[in-house]
C-alpha cells in the first residue's frame, strides 16, 4: 500500500512521483482530477493530426540545459524559437517588442535618434522591463515607453487579469520585455525545445514506473481528510505518510482564509479549410475587445499533414470552480492582497510538517515551465530529506 499521495499529474506532481519512485524506491499513489494526465500542459492530436495543447501554448525555454536532460530521459525534443506577432493599430508588429516593433510604431525617421539614445541607455543589455523605458532620463525614451504602454501592455493587462496594470505585480508584466536588438525570438532563453510527439507523451512516460499507481477523475479532496488536532492527513481513513499537493491551495484547506484569485480562459476552436490562417503560430492581441491571443497549431506541430488548420483564441475569465467554463485555474493573480492570503495558507499547511506544496497552483507562483521543473526536482531533494528521517 502506498502512504505517499500526490495530488495532482502535472510538472510538478509528475516530476515528484517519478523521483521518488525510482531514486528512492517508494511506491507513491498519484490522484488526478481531470480525465487526464499532464495538468494544463496537456495537448493531443485532433482529428486531422494538429497536435493541439488544450490549455493553451506552452513551450520549453531554459538557460538550464539539465533541464532538457532530464526530460529527454521521457521523450524526443525538438529545437524551436517560438516567433511572435502582435496585432496593434490593425498592423501586425513584432513581439517581442524589439526595435523593429518600435520603428514599426513610430516610423524609421523618427526611430533613428530614439534607437541612438537606446543602444546609449541600455548598453549591454539584451531585454530591459517596460518600466526601465517609462522611466528613463530622456524624454524621447519615456515617451515610446508610455506609446507602448499604452498600446500593447494596458489593455492587454486588463483583459488577462481583469486589472490595471498598477495593481498586479510588476513581475508579471515584467515577463515580457522589449528587446534591445532585432532579435524575433519571443523569449531569449539559450534552450528553446518542444517535444516532438507533445509533451502528453513526457507525463505517460514520467508516470509509467512499477511504483506509481495513477488514478485519473479522482477528486482527492473528497477522500482526504486534515485532522487539525493531531497534525495527520488521512486519506480513506488511513494515515499518509507524505502528501505532496500540486493543486489550488485554498482547496485543500476548504478556503478558510477565502478564495485565491485565479485567471481561467475560455479557449474557441475554429476550423479552416485551408492551409495556413495566421502570419505565425501566436498572434497577441493587446487592442481586440475580449480576447488576448490566437494560436495557430499547425505551425507548431512536428510534421503536420493536415489539409485544413484550426485557431484557438483565448478569452481570459476570472476562475470559478462552480462555472461551466471558467472551473480551471491557469493562472495565480499576483495581487499584495492575494499574496498575503496566500502566506496564511503556506502557514497552515507547515502545521503539518508532511504537506509539501509544489507548482505554480499549490505555491501561488507564476512559475514558467523551465522554473517549474527546476524547482520540482528541488522539492524531491526536500522530500528525500522528510523520507529518511520519517
Ligand atoms: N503582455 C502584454 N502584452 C502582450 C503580451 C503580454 O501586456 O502583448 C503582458 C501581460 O501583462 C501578460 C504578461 O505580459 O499577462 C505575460 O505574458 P506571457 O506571454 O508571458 O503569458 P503566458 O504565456 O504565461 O500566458
Amino acid at each position: 500500500m502506498e502512504d505517499i499521495i500526490i495530488v495532482g499529474s502535472g510538472f510538478s506532481g509528475s516530476i515528484l512521483a517519478r523521483e521518488i519512485a525510482e531514486k528512492l524506491n517508494r511506491k507513491v499513489l498519484v490522484l488526478e482530477k481531470r480525465p487526464h494526465i499532464g495538468g494544463n500542459a496537456y495537448d493531443e492530436y485532433d482529428e486531422y493530426g494538429i497536435l493541439i495543447q488544450r490549455y493553451g501554448p506552452h513551450y520549453l525555454n531554459t538557460n538550464n540545459y539539465k533541464i532538457i536532460k532530464y526530460l529527454s530521459n521521457f521523450a524526443e525534443l525538438y529545437p524551436h524559437d517560438a516567433k511572435l506577432l502582435s496585432y496593434i493599430d490593425n498592423e501586425y508588429v513584432q513581439l517581442p517588442f524589439n526595435y523593429r516593433t518600435m520603428q514599426q510604431l513610430v516610423g524609421f525617421e523618427n526611430s533613428e535618434r530614439l534607437l541612438k539614445l537606446m543602444r546609449e541607455s541600455f548598453k549591454g543589455r539584451d531585454r530591459v522591463p517596460i518600466f526601465e523605458l517609462l522611466y528613463n532620463e530622456h524624454e524621447e525614451i519615456q515617451n515610446y515607453g508610455n506609446l507602448l504602454f499604452e498600446k500593447a501592455f494596458k489593455t492587454y493587462t486588463a483583459k488577462q487579469w481583469g486589472l490595471s496594470p498598477d495593481q498586479i505585480d510588476k513581475s508579471v508584466i515584467e515577463r515580457v520585455p522589449m528587446a534591445m536588438n532585432f532579435d524575433e525570438r519571443y523569449l531569449n532563453k539559450d534552450f528553446q525545445y518542444l517535444p516532438k510527439k507533445g509533451f502528453t507523451e513526457i507525463f505517460k512516460n514520467m508516470l509509467n514506473h512499477p511504483n506509481i499507481t495513477l488514478k485519473t477523475d479522482v477528486d482527492a479532496l473528497s477522500y482526504l481528510e486534515l485532522d487539525e488536532k493531531n497534525k495527520k492527513v488521512i486519506y480513506k481513513g488511513r494515515d499518509v505518510k507524505l502528501l505532496v499537493f500540486t493543486g489550488a491551495i485554498d482547496d485543500l484547506f476548504h478556503k478558510k482564509h477565502g478564495q485565491l484569485p485565479y485567471r481561467s480562459l475560455n479557449i474557441e476552436y475554429e476550423y479552416y479549410d485551408v492551409d495556413s490562417k495566421l502570419p505565425c503560430e501566436i498572434i497577441s492581441y493587446p487592442q481586440a475587445e475580449g480576447y488576448t491571443r490566437s494560436t495557430e497549431y499547425k505551425k507548431i506541430t512536428l510534421n503536420c499533414r493536415a489539409e485544413c488548420t484550426v485557431v484557438a483564441t483565448e478569452y481570459p475569465l476570472e476562475y470559478d470552480p462552480n462555472s461551466d467554463i471558467a472551473n480551471t485555474p491557469y493562472y495565480p493573480t499576483l495581487t499584495k492582497e492575494s499574496m498575503e492570503m496566500y502566506e496564511k495558507y503556506k502557514a497552515e499547511s507547515e502545521k503539518y510538517g508532511n504537506i509539501i506544496l509544489c507548482g505554480r497552483l499549490a505555491e501561488f507562483r507564476y512559475y514558467n515551465m523551465d522554473v517549474c521543473i527546476e524547482h520540482a526536482l528541488e522539492k524531491f531533494e526536500e522530500v528525500k530529506k522528510y523520507l529518511e528521517e520519517n
